[in-house]
């Protein structure tokens, strides 16, 4: 007989699915990662490789998958610009595909289903903080539509499958999140600022750095979607997770080289296309529902962070390859 809950986590060897991994098998669970290594690496995951309650599979979602799970916790999809438009006619295929696979066997072995949807289906928004009632400011044709729309799609794919087969759904809009063992590659600003910042090279801000962000570390989004996971069958969401603390990257750039008391200057590149003016969730139906909000401050998530980025570069490779780039 089984006893434990058997959870599926899509995405597992990936920033966010790792440390999500790791909190559910410390909470009892029995965890199966799948995950096709686009962005995500074994590394992240070694640590666990020999729990016995954790089994890997190598696995695209976008190809059906078969196995008996309770849970699905679906976060398989690159998500830093720099990876997701490398390329975007897969990024759409995981995120839709992905979407009615995940979505499809949840229905068979009537599994209770999690989608990492992100703050990219408010777009660059005309509301602020964003409300999960606002509809968002999408471009559909655009660098970064294959990831929003994508994402927009993936949303009312579980809600079909809500309203048509009465799946049990959860939907959790993320928020930029940071910490240890975001990918030292994939040109997300904390990540890249803190590297710089290290190598005492020239932060690279782009467009004038007025534009926003909001920064949630990697353990309280955990702690948000494993809240959201647990909640009765009625909470669909959407439901905003993130950190409202709000910060420009002028800010955000300072702050980062006062804290490593790097030499490293400040310098401007041109803004990506469609980059959003501003962003911040509004948090109230996380705080209501979830009785959720985050807990560490800035400064110290991005000391944790900062301690992480210091051990990779001392691995001799990492070093040799972000000098190089
Ligand atoms: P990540 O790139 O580190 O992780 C994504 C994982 O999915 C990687 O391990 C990758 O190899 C895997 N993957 C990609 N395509 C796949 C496919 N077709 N089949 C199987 N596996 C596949 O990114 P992350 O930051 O950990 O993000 C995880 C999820 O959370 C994503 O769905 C992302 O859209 C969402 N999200 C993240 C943030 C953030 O700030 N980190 C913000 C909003 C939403
Ligand atoms: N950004 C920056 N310098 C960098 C990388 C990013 O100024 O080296 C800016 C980027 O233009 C955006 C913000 O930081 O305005 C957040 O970018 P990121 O790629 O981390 O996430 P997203 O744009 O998806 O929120």
């Amino acid at each position: 007989m089984h006893l434990q809950r058997r959870i599926l986590v899509t995405g597992g060897a990936g920033f966010l699915g790792s440390h999500l991994c790791e909190r559910l098998l410390a909470a009892g669970g029995d965890v199966l990662c799948v995950d096709n290594f686009f962005t995500g690496s074994r590394k992240n995951i070694e640590h666990l490789l020999d729990h016995k309650h954790f089994e890997l599979t190598r696995h695209d979602v976008t190809f059906p998958l078969y196995v008996e799970v309770d849970e699905i916790y679906n976060l398989a999809c690159p998500a830093s610009p720099i990876h997701y438009q490398r390329d975007p006619v897969q990024t759409t295929k995981t995120s839709v595909h992905g979407a009615i696979n995940m979505l499809g066997l949840a229905k068979r072995v009537k599994a209770k289903i999690l989608q990492a949807s992100t703050s990219e289906v408010y777009g660059d928004p005309n509301v602020h903080p964003q409300h999960e009632e606002y509809w968002g400011h999408v471009n559909p044709t655009g660098p970064r539509s294959c990831y929003d729309e994508g994402k927009r799609c993936a949303e009312t794919l579980f809600f079909d499958y809500w309203r048509q087969h009465n799946l049990r759904i959860k939907v959790a809009r993320i928020f930029n999140t940071y910490g240890p063992r975001m990918h030292p590659n994939d040109g997300r600003v904390v990540s890249n600022f803190i590297i710089q910042a290290l190598l005492d090279r020239d932060l690279t801000v782009y467009g004038d750095g007025t534009q926003t962000r909001s920064f949630c570390y990697v353990d309280d989004l955990v702690d948000g979607l494993i809240k959201l996971m647990a909640t009765k069958d009625q909470i669909t969401g959407p439901i905003n997770i993130g950190n409202p603390g709000e910060f420009t990257m002028l800010q955000l750039a300072g702050t980062i080289i006062e804290m490593i008391g790097s030499r490293s200057r400040i310098v401007h590149r041109p803004l990506p296309e469609n980059d959003p003016r501003q962003r911040r969730p509004d948090i109230s139906r996380a705080q209501e529902l979830l009785s959720w909000a985050p807990r560490t401050a800035l400064r110290e998530g991005l000391t944790s962070a900062i301690s992480y980025f210091e051990k990779l570069l001392r691995e001799e490779g990492v070093r040799a390859t972000l000098t190089a780039n």
